[in-house]
């Protein structure tokens, strides 16, 4: 079969079958995103108002959070002159106050958590109970209609009300996100690419904070859903570490108990301390969702250095090291299913068998698509309007090379007892919105083979 065939024929099959999904639980990182375009002018004015020498220091060496608005002013230069991303936790809440009278243009849902529940909840109509750390009445605002949840306690019974019903007037977790295009210019600086700064206003997410709800009542919660997907986990630190995964682990074992698969979505974890204990913990979950940064990262951690260099080496990411690598991934953890992507082709890893796991990866690489085409998917049928972008060229050798090396057939094949599922990406040119988009992936990909099983 064609590749545009095999697409077409995945996206009926799990459009038809999604609606028999039952509740997903997400968790743990919701917060509100507010996104600032930089303007030249109003940025130079400002580093000069709070000392150009002082501001102009922390644009060489970026500060390791932000306590003053030299430092915030100093992390956005950090990012302009590089064309590099960069985000710290600002500390000060005289700084928070100053960047929330700088003011912002746009506010989005952010976190995996508040990114899933609006995909799958709001877009497939799955129904979702999610964790929010804080729910203010802006957070509130972020969440689309549709079957999306959160556990509310009256009187120690547990109720499940939409976000906008829950009316408690908690906290605003901002995530402030300064923009520059390509070529945005401020002083002598010209930024050679497009990026981002991102200073977060936040405590509850980056230390995992868990709700009284999910404390209380988190086997009664656990009780009423099917799936489960994980996030948030990745900016932990050794200092902060422990009592989270001390929760997180009574949360796997609860829902181990009942045998509700749960993925991990694995995000760059930049503390080493963390990521071991997450390789460590990774055999408690079903399944696991990486990209080529996030699996070299592993392989590090797992000492298995030349593997992390193979994979961070080539353009597109040699299949044959990601294979590998999965491979080594599952035999030291165990655990079930393993989903690869990367820019141009996903991989899975699975030690079972079925078409529909290749299949849920089409309906995912459709889905990214459409949110990379229209920026905003409202309904699954905007999906399908995916169908027109073309399949990367640059995927066809690295199909030739899994053909040769394991008998891949129809994007299937069979590796050490494990099936290898293989999709070749469609690629948006000119994308609208690429934010979020590994989220889409993962969340697609494993509701997706849930619902085709
Ligand atoms: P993020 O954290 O931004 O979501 P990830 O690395 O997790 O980043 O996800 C990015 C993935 O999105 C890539 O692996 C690629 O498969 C997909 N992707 C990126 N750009 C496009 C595009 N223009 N069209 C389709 N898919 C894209």
């Amino acid at each position: 079969m064609t590749w545009d065939a095999l697409y077409s024929s995945a996206f009926d099959r799990v459009r038809e079958s999604i609606g028999r999904v039952g509740r997903v639980l997400l968790a743990y990182n919701t917060n509100i995103d507010a996104i600032k375009y930089l303007d030249p002018k109003d940025l130079e004015e400002r580093v000069e108002k709070a000392g150009k020498e002082e501001v102009f220091r922390f644009s060489e060496e970026l500060p390791k959070k932000i306590t003053s608005v030299e430092h915030l002013l100093g992390g956005i230069l950090w990012s302009v002159r590089r064309g590099k991303a960069a985000e710290l936790f600002v500390e000060s809440c005289l700084v928070r106050f100053y960047m929330k009278k700088w003011g912002w243009d746009e506010l989005r849902m952010g976190g995996q958590v508040g990114i899933m529940a609006n995909l799958l909840g709001g877009v497939y109509n799955v129904p979702v109970i999610a964790h929010v750390p804080q729910l203010s009445r802006l957070q509130a605002e972020l969440f689309k209609d549709g079957p999306i949840y959160v556990p509310k306690l009256e009187d120690g019974k547990l109720k499940l009300v939409h976000p906008k019903a829950f009316q408690a007037d908690e906290e605003n977790l901002i995530h402030y996100i300064y923009e520059f295009p390509r070529g945005f210019k401020v002083f002598d600086f010209e930024a050679p690419r497009e990026n981002r700064f991102i200073g977060s206003a936040d405590d509850y997410n980056p230390n995992v904070c868990i709700r009284p709800e999910f404390k209380e009542a988190f086997e009664e919660i656990a009780g009423k859903v099917e799936l489960a997907i994980i996030s948030g986990l990745q900016a932990l630190t050794k200092e902060n570490y422990k009592e989270p995964f001390e929760e997180l682990e009574r949360h796997l074992e609860v829902l181990g108990e009942r045998e509700i698969p749960v993925h991990l979505e694995f995000a760059f974890t930049p503390d080493e301390t963390v990521r071991k204990r997450l390789v460590e913990v990774l055999g408690r979950f079903t399944s696991v969702g990486l990209n080529e940064v996030e699996l070299a990262s592993i392989m590090e951690v797992l000492g298995e250095k030349a593997i992390a260099e193979k994979l961070l080496a080539h353009d597109p990411v040699d299949p044959i090291a990601v294979t590998e690598a999965t491979l080594k991934l599952a035999e030291r953890t165990g655990v079930k299913r393993i989903h690869f992507h990367t820019y141009g082709y996903y991989l899975a890893l699975t030690d079972y068998k079925g078409a529909h796991v290749r299949d849920a990866l089409l309906f995912a690489a459709l889905a990214a698509a459409a949110k990379a085409k229209l920026g905003d998917v409202r309904s699954i049928d905007d999906v399908v309007k995916a169908m027109d972008v073309p399949v990367n060229e640059k995927a066809k050798a690295v199909e030739e090379k899994l053909v040769e090396e394991y008998g891949m057939k129809d994007g299937i094949a069979e590796v050490n007892g494990y099936q290898l599922s293989f999709a070749p990406t469609k690629i948006v040119a000119k994308p609208k919105s690429t934010v979020g988009i590994g989220d889409t992936i993962s969340s697609s990909a494993f509701v997706g083979e849930f619902a085709l099983r």
